[in-house]
């Protein structure tokens, strides 16, 4: 009586969790398939490279879905892996690498989200013959995919040019001019130096691109990465730090000749087949152009009165050089999110966000938990639906829901992304927008 007893109990219990088990599983998976629903027609999904996957292949590991450094992008929908927050998708591609049957392969968005993006073929060329597109500038994020196609498009200039006429290039003629510093212009560069051709780089700023505007200490890459004349990169996960101290090392091994604090103002093809590229000080000519200019371009303005005086900032670089202020930081994606809470944990600060949309949507998870704690800790405030409508030395004024509120202030800090060198491509006569279905085009640079 007593072990029937013990059996019944013992039943009774594992009923229980089976069935607390499955309801939890039937309103994810509920959740998951109204997201994929969303995610299918690409709505709200991603704005440039995500995976495709193959439903009839996918054998429902949930490798992928494990393995996406951004958390949810995938989800398994009856026994299926599906995209279910497509904006989240910034391109890792290691759901393709580690899909055991190859069910997922790497495309762009779809041809709206890249109307207003320049038209470039698979060997990365614009519309202008021999004038190319890399890095993110071209739509791919991530350091990995400009490394990548800094030193894969480089091997198409330079079997371009041992093909036609290697000996072209003389006193005043480059083989190739190469414009931006960053991953994708740094690993163009050192490609040129390897491949021997004759090659310039200019650089508007310092070298290192975005890179070096991160703040302090900031981890950078996610998945190994091959630089030219290096080799494989295997570590994941290094500081901002250290590879800049690396690119200048194997910069100044390579002896390369970069110009920094060289803007180009204008690119153009002239008549005889070369390019004149124009910056302040000089005109150069060249055979090939590699526009590796990122996407950053100039911080976008909010328009609003007082923004031009000199504690309103662009960028935050060093959040400890900031202690016992008065903090307003304006924006609701990851650079706006982080700022705030590296702000917040200085001594004496006092950190509000302003952001205009009622909830934080865009943010990568891990950041969404944390600006949670940070606000049920007191350590920040986040003002939503709100707009600043002027700034002036010591205060501010926001409207917060219809409602005018003033705030004593001391810095501003706006991340309201920047404006892409839309008119810049234009003059150089590339076109916009995709003369083909770019989500069926598979992307070949990245791997
Ligand atoms: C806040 C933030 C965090 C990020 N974190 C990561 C991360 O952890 N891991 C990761 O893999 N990726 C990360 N990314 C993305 C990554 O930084 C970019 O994808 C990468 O830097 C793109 O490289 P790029 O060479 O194409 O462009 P950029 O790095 O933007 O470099 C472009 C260069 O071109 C120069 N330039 C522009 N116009 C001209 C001109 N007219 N003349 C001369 N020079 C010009 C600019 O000064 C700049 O130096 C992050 C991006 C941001 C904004």
């Amino acid at each position: 009586m007593d072990t029937l007893l013990t059996w019944l109990v013992a039943a009774a219990v594992l009923g229980f969790f089976f069935i607390r088990y499955w309801r939890v599983h039937k309103k994810s998976e509920t959740l998951a398939r109204a997201a994929a629903e969303k995610g299918a027609n690409f709505s709200g999904g991603p704005q440039a490279q995500h995976p495709r996957i193959d439903t009839d292949h996918c054998i429902g590991c949930g490798g992928c879905v494990k393995v996406c450094p951004e958390g949810d992008v995938l989800a398994l929908v009856d026994g299926k892996a599906a995209i279910v927050n497509g904006h989240k998708c910034i391109g890792h591609s290691l759901c393709a690498e580690v899909c055991p049957v190859g069910a997922i392969t790497m495309v762009m968005a779809k041809p709206s989200a890249g109307a207003d993006a320049p038209r470039i073929s698979d060997e990365l060329e614009t519309s202008v013959q021999n004038l190319f597109i890399i890095g993110e500038l071209g739509g791919l994020a991530l350091i990995k995919n400009a490394v990548n196609q800094g030193r894969d498009c480089m091997d198409v200039v330079a079997e371009r040019i041992e093909r036609e006429n290697p000996a072209l290039a003389g006193q005043d003629i480059m083989d190739v001019v190469i414009v931006g510093a960053g991953p994708a212009g740094i690993s163009a560069s050192l490609r040129a130096a390897e491949h021997g051709l004759k090659a310039l780089t200019l650089e508007r700023e310092n070298v290192g691109g975005t890179v070096s505007k991160y703040p302090r200490q900031k981890l950078v890459m996610t998945s190994p990465v091959e630089f030219p004349l290096h080799g494989k990169f295997s570590k994941t996960s290094l500081s901002k730090e250290d590879l800049l101290a690396f690119w200048e090392k194997v910069m100044q091994r390579t002896d390369l000749n970069i110009h920094t604090c060289e803007g180009v103002d204008a690119v153009k093809k002239e008549a005889d087949g070369l390019f004149s590229v124009r910056t302040a000080r000089e005109q150069y000519r060249s055979r090939a152009v590699l526009l590796a200019l990122g996407r950053a371009g100039t911080p976008r303005k909010l328009g609003v009165k007082g923004e031009d005086l000199s504690h309103v900032l662009y960028r935050l670089i060093e959040a400890d050089h900031y202690t016992n202020n008065n903090i307003l930081v304006v924006g609701g994606g990851d650079s706006a999110v982080e700022a705030a809470m590296g702000l917040a944990h200085q001594a004496g600060n006092k950190v509000t966000i302003s952001y205009r949309k009622s909830e934080f949507s865009r943010l990568k998870d891990r950041n969404i938990k944390r600006i949670e704690e940070h606000i049920n800790s007191h350590k920040l405030e986040v003002l939503f639906n709100s707009m600043p409508t002027e700034f002036r030395v010591g205060s501010l004024s926001i409207e917060v829901a219809g409602e005018v509120r003033e705030l004593p202030n001391d810095f501003v800090f706006i991340f309201a992304g920047g404006i892409p060198p839309s008119d810049f491509l234009k003059a150089a006569g590339i076109a916009f927008g995709s003369s083909e279905p770019v989500e069926q085009r598979e992307l070949q640079a990245t791997t």
